[in-house]
């Protein structure tokens, strides 16, 4: 059995058996631990242009970026920001970082300036990497003149010199780095300076692959940069279960579990194999992406194929051309494949495997996609950002020896523990009984950057990772998850915090009090919608305030409706009363 009583409640782990897992290696070496063998195998394949290169090609670049990132000052524990779609410059970046021990952050590339330059001092970013094409939104840090002369802790708990507004001009190329994967604009580099650079410059990487990947090897120089597995590697930017969103400290220890988890064991790569194709359209800048596409395929030497933009023609043709055979998607691309006459066009047999997660996925959605594509294994992980991401997942193999049910999310994942606990008392709850679903491990986040406050509210003296979620596991062991306790919005998988527009609704002169909830929605699952509360004597339109929002957030963060009330409904301690408001919606859209 996949459980055990404890105390007042079960304990559900794995039905698999634990596997040791190499976390004390740094997560590039982890990740390319097979090269020897993949080495003349696709290891990236542009869809757009159908350039691809091998594991040897990637690996080369991703070390000479080292050396230029090395090169530009960049060494460990500093942190620089990719603004990229995905692109094989994606993977040469984040991999040559974490060769240095440098951190990288990830930003959605279609964020505001204002969004974007949040991250990116909270972050405290010395480099960017991205298109010329967002170049000038970076231009607009000047202008908000946020940068004040100060000294701020970094996330590898170095110091960090936080440079003067200026002009445009002054601050690109001068106060921080920036380069671009094409033709780069005045005062930027072009990502030739990484991956053209000379790798022969210290500290040698030559030796340190030598000395992960090849045993037989005689070399036996030592790594030239000090390591620790608890360093960060990875800081995506969470909302987690309240408030802003804020830095989640990934280190080399808690990816490389989280990756194990998912494809190493005793049954090799448990939902990737070397001979995969594995589709890489959910954007690499988040987690979901990053870890359960990308490094997992790397981990597994499979071919992941890039492609930058969803069309579902152009998806359907690639799908078609390049045999994939691994789908990671989420709940409006099911929609897409289920739903779309055009698919009935295409030849979808080659893939064997599709995956959905970052939102629920309805089960009737999850049938209608088997009619489809009935040779394949469909099924749902569940993750959050600061669990590493993946707390359960369906089992890629086949259809057996444990099939999961349409719904559910799969079983957790090894050498993990996972609890449900009731909300109100915090005691563990047993099969069948929904509550606040907990998740114990190495894979999870080390904390929220620079802020022990959060962190603490979220990982418990025990360490429990408390999720927001509220789920339950049957007794086949099978989480299901029915309902969110925290505040954040999905759309489309993509995270939109309240906090966030609330704080931008109160900024507006003709409003006094603001909430704001998720509204379901057919297509993007869940949409924001916003209660406000007048000033006095104040007067605004809802499309004034539409707008007022729209020009300050990326797309899937605007409002789809907004509600004048009275008052915000709150607790005495002047909490909002979410579930008030989300059950107004509800009344509301079953009474209409
Ligand atoms: P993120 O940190 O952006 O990955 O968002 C994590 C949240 O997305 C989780 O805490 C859940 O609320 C939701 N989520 C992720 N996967 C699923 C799933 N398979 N079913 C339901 N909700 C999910």
């Amino acid at each position: 059995a996949g459980s055990c009583s404890s105390g007042d409640g079960i304990i559900f782990r794995s039905k698999l058996p634990a596997i040791p897992i190499p976390n004390h290696l740094p997560l590039h070496a982890y990740c390319f631990q097979s090269l020897p063998d993949s080495a003349d195998r696709p290891c990236l394949i542009v869809g757009s242009s159908g350039k691809s290169y091998t594991y040897a090609e990637t690996h080369l670049i991703c070390r000479k970026t080292a050396a230029g990132l090395s090169n530009l000052g960049i060494s460990r524990g500093d942190v620089i920001m990719i603004l990229l779609p995905n692109c094989p410059e994606f993977v040469f970046t984040f991999i040559g970082a974490s060769m240095i021990g440098a951190v990288t952050t990830t930003a959605n590339p279609f964020y505001t300036p204002s969004e974007i330059l949040k991250q990116f001092k909270a972050s405290a970013a010395k480099l960017i990497v991205t298109q010329s094409s967002f170049v000038d939104k970076l231009g607009h840090f000047s202008r908000l003149s946020l940068h004040e002369e100060e000294e701020e802790e970094g996330v590898g708990g170095h110091r960090h010199r936080h440079r003067q507004g200026g002009s445009a001009a002054a601050i690109l190329g001068k106060d921080f780095t920036v380069i671009t994967v094409d033709d780069p604009p005045e005062s930027c580099l072009h990502f030739s300076v990484l991956s053209e650079a000379n790798d022969q410059s210290p500290p040698d990487w030559e030796q340190e692959v030598v000395h992960y990947y090849s045993a037989s090897c005689s070399c036996s120089r030592k790594l030239e940069f000090e390591f620790d597995p608890d360093d960060p590697v990875a800081l995506p930017f969470s909302s987690g279960t309240t408030g802003l969103p804020k830095g989640v400290v990934l280190t080399h220890r808690s990816l490389i579990t989280s990756v194990a988890q998912q494809v190493d064991g005793e049954n090799p790569n448990l939902h990737l194999r070397g001979d995969d194709v594995v589709l890489c359209l959910l954007p690499l800048f988040h987690i979901y992406s990053l870890n359960s596409v990308l490094l997992c395929s790397l981990r597994a030497g499979a071919a992941v194929l890039l492609m930058h933009k969803f069309e579902i023609g152009a998806l359907l043709e690639l799908i078609q051309r390049h045999r994939v055979s691994v789908a990671a998607v989420v709940p409006p691309l099911v929609l897409a494949l289920a739903k779309n006459p055009v698919v009935e066009g295409f030849d979808l047999s080659s893939l064997r495997l599709v995956l959905s997660g970052a939102a629920p996925l309805a089960k009737d959605l999850e049938d209608a996609l088997r009619t489809r594509v009935p040779q394949a294994v469909l099924g749902q992980g569940y993750g959050m950002t600061e669990a590493g991401p993946v707390l359960s997942m369906c089992l890629g193999f086949a259809k057996q020896p444990f099939p999961t049910k349409s719904g559910s999310c799969g079983t957790v994942v090894r050498n993990a523990e996972l609890k449900v606990i009731d909300p109100v008392t915090g005691s563990s709850l047993g099969y069948n009984q929904s509550g606040e679903i907990c998740i114990r491990g190495q894979q999870i986040m080390k904390g929220y950057l620079n802020d022990p406050e959060a962190t603490a509210r979220t990982i418990d003296v025990e360490g429990w990772l408390h999720t927001g979620d509220i789920g339950y596991v049957d007794e086949d062991d099978e989480v299901f998850i029915v309902d969110r306790v925290k505040e954040i919005i999905k759309f489309k998988g993509f995270q939109v915090p309240p906090a966030e527009l609330e704080a931008l609704l109160l900024s507006h002169a003709s409003i006094a009090d603001a909430a704001v909830v998720p509204q379901k929605d057919e297509a993007a699952g869940e949409v924001p919608v916003a209660f406000v509360v007048c000033s006095k004597g104040m007067e605004v339109t809802e499309e004034a305030i539409k707008q007022f929002v729209a020009k300050q957030v990326v797309f899937y963060k605007r409002l789809y409706k907004v509600y004048f009330v009275h008052a915000i409904p709150k607790s005495p301690s002047g909490k909002i009363l979410r579930k008030d408001l989300r059950a107004k919606l509800a009344a509301a859209a079953a009474s209409s």
